[in-house]
């Protein structure tokens, strides 16, 4: 199937013919190949950005995207799509800058809207230890050529009046600011990298459960499927919230807990929040999507579980944190919640890395700021299973940092999933 190009053109071209000669995005694959070099278990947008750049970056397109339901139906498709890059660690800036990078050049790199706004992410401190923190952090991103701005009471009060500045229990005393940061439209990235990826010949395969793992010799060969056994001489997992389930059928235990992270929309309203707040005092978070619906959320449900719903009292939680922060908020109505599964690591900060079986790979960790990891995720991992060693950029995401002590801990709150 040829695949069409995006562009002005080809619109006006469509409309004239009634919009009639669109051709489908994607090929749909029902029947598996018995045999991949490289099968990708997983089509969320790790997955499948991992298989876009293994064919673009690398050449590689004897490839297979796995996914046991329909792609971008895991987190892919269920996050408040906020991106930044406003990191502390040595371990984290370079790599969550360097997916930065790849949000502002991404739609023109696999010609798709992926409506990513750099409309500014701004989190709120109401304490001066907070502000300290929070210039500590700013300091880290310039010195590693990330923007950030530090603002006082009234800089935040110019970019958002009708925050609740004094009359609440955690009065505003400022915000570290990333005007780079945003939102991209989530489903739209698993689209454009799937248009991508099948363009240059990997196959996505939906519907396509992975059961269990093909043994020989004491290497991994291949995968069990709902489809059939699907042979590779190399399996990448990107299956998120399922990691642990997936890992085991392979005999590993690893460093994740799944648990539950909810998040909200309201009815839509008129321009009203202009970028992303995240509230320092509470776990709440809230940003306004281009339909006006605002889009919000806030801390796991802090029980493990693979349930794609959450329970009521997060969602009290969550909305007595909006209260705090925007008293208006409660004149909105709710339209939809629902839960997504993370996969929570131990210090809060993924895994891109070998396992110990040859031939299994593993992309993973992500808890729950994955979305804006999602180009560099696929970039690293691609490089990763092209090349049998780690990307600079992803070196400190090994597994084995569990068992030697280098963890990479942002929010030093040691290992306890609900407080990364
Ligand atoms: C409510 C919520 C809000 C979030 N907000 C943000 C945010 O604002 N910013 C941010 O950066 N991150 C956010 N995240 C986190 C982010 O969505 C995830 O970290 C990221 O999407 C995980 O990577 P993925 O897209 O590949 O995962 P997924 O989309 O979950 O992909 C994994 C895929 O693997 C498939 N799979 C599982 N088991 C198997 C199997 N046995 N065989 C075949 N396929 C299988 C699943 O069906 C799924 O499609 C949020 C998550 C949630 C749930």
């Amino acid at each position: 199937m040829q695949q069409q190009r995006y562009s002005i053109f080809s619109l006006v071209a469509n409309a004239l013919s009634g919009h009639r000669d669109w051709r489908p995005a994607w090929r749909d694959i029902d029947r598996p190949k018995e045999r991949y070099e490289i099968v990708i278990v997983g089509g969320g947008g790790h997955g499948l950005a991992t298989a876009y750049y293994l064919a673009k970056e690398h050449g590689l397109t004897d490839v297979a995207v796995l996914e046991k339901s329909w792609i971008g139906s895991g987190n892919a498709g269920r996050n408040t799509t906020i991106i930044r890059s406003n990191y502390l660690l040595p371990g984290n800036i370079p790599f969550y800058e360097w997916s930065m990078k790849l949000w502002e050049g991404l739609e023109q790199d696999f010609n798709y809207n992926a409506m990513v706004s750099q409309r500014g992410v701004l989190n709120l401190c109401h304490s001066d230890a907070q502000r300290d923190a929070f210039a500590r952090r700013g300091n880290a991103m310039r010195l590693h050529g990330v923007d950030a701005e530090l603002l006082d009471r009234e800089g935040v009060r110019a970019i958002a009046p009708f925050l609740n500045f004094d009359d609440a229990r955690f009065p505003i005393t400022g915000g570290l600011l990333q005007r780079r940061g945003g939102t991209a439209r989530h489903d739209a990235v698993v689209w454009g990298y799937a248009r991508g990826a099948d363009a240059r010949g990997v196959d996505i395969v939906q519907n396509c459960e992975v059961t269990g793992f093909l043994m020989e010799g004491g290497r991994v060969a291949g995968v069990e499927t709902t489809k059939g056994t699907i042979r590779a001489a190399k399996v990448g997992l990107a299956v998120a919230g399922n990691t642990s389930r997936v890992a085991a059928m392979a005999g590993l235990r690893l460093p994740i807990e799944s648990h539950v992270l909810q998040a909200f929309v309201s009815e839509g309203v008129k321009p009203l929040i202009p970028g992303v707040i995240t509230f320092g005092a509470g776990h709440f978070y809230i940003s306004q999507s281009d339909k006006g619906g605002l889009v919000f959320g806030g801390d796991i449900d802090g029980y493990n579980s693979y349930a794609q719903r959450g329970n009521l009292p997060v969602v009290e939680d969550v909305c007595e944190g909006g209260m705090a922060l925007m008293p208006m908020i409660g004149r909105l109505r709710i339209l939809r919640s629902w839960g997504g599964i993370m996969d929570m690591s131990m210090d809060g900060s993924p895994i891109i890395d070998k396992t110990p079986l040859d031939g299994l790979y593993l992309n993973a960790g992500w808890c729950y700021g994955g979305f804006k990891a999602t180009p560099a995720s696929g970039w690293c991992f691609a490089h990763l299973l092209a090349r049998n060693e780690p990307h600079p950029a992803a070196a400190a995401y090994r597994l084995d940092r569990f068992a030697t002590g280098h963890l990479i801990d942002e929010k030093g709150q040691g290992a306890q999933p609900n407080l990364h």
